[in-house]
């Protein structure tokens, strides 16, 4: 219990980056990509906007990922059927690559905690398909040791912005990570499925919540999905009806043609 409530204070603490983020709109809003001077806070300069990797429809509905041409609702990519992955569906806004890219390092590393919102703004418009009354938002959990050394989770906020602005439920409770693991940056995809094998659980406060409830997974990026998936089997395990993730960023797909 310790551990939940713990990670709960570290949330809300993230949360009052906020409220200096009030008192830096005192000074002249900047993009949080280039930092040129900008007209409103909470937004790009224009050349950043031209330059994000926006995805768009049409994208496989399995993984989210785009495709060249329109194969019709519902349609999946070679990758999909030859590779289903654990969870059910894949949204994101962007690909991980470019100004998406420096956006998702700004908020994980840097002082830019207020563009949480609008990555969530942006996340909850390609998650509109996902993003179901009922559903609940649970964003992946940092380790107790690693939410100390930075303070907040930036999944954690961008499930409260994808809240805000899609009405859905969030619990960022829910999951805990069990153990610490190495980071995933550099590994295979078969030492990033052992580095996260068995290091979530459903916390005892998220359990009667997951319990016959959609969930939708929250993180900055999805990789090869071997964090996600991990998240994904302990919540179906706690009785999760539906597990879908939601992203702001995808790694930009080797082989999505069919
Ligand atoms: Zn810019």
């Amino acid at each position: 219990m310790g551990l939940v409530v713990s990670s709960c204070l570290r949330v809300a603490r993230g949360l009052r980056g906020f409220a200096q983020a009030a008192f830096d709109g005192l000074l002249p809003p900047r993009c949080p990509v280039c930092d040129a001077v900008i007209a409103a806070d909470h937004s790009l300069c224009p050349a950043c906007w031209t330059a994000m990797p926006f995805i768009e429809a049409p994208w496989c509905d399995r993984l989210g990922t785009p495709f060249s041409h329109d194969l019709g609702e519902g349609a999946l990519s070679a990758r999909a059927i030859a590779d289903p992955p654990v969870y059910d569906r894949a949204r994101a806004a962007t690909l991980y690559k470019g100004a998406a890219r420096d956006l998702v390092l700004g908020l994980k590393f840097g002082a830019r905690r207020d563009v949480a919102g609008l990555m969530g703004q942006l996340m909850a418009r390609n998650g509109q398909d996902v993003l179901l009354p009922g559903s609940l938002l649970v964003p992946v959990p940092l380790h107790r040791l690693r939410l100390w050394q930075r303070r907040f989770n930036q999944a954690a906020l961008l499930a409260q912005a994808v809240a805000r602005v899609s009405g859905v439920a969030v619990e960022p409770c829910a999951l805990e990570r069990t153990r610490r693991t190495r980071q995933q940056v550099g590994l295979t995809a078969k030492q990033r499925q052992v580095n996260v094998r068995g290091a979530f659980r459903v916390s005892p406060a998220g359990r009667d919540k997951i319990h016959g409830r959609n969930v939708i997974l929250v993180d900055d990026v999805l990789t090869t999905g071997s964090t996600l998936a991990a998240c994904t089997r302990v919540l179906r395990a706690a009785g999760a009806t539906q597990v879908d993730v939601l992203t702001f960023a995808i790694a930009d797909p080797v082989t999505n043609d069919l």
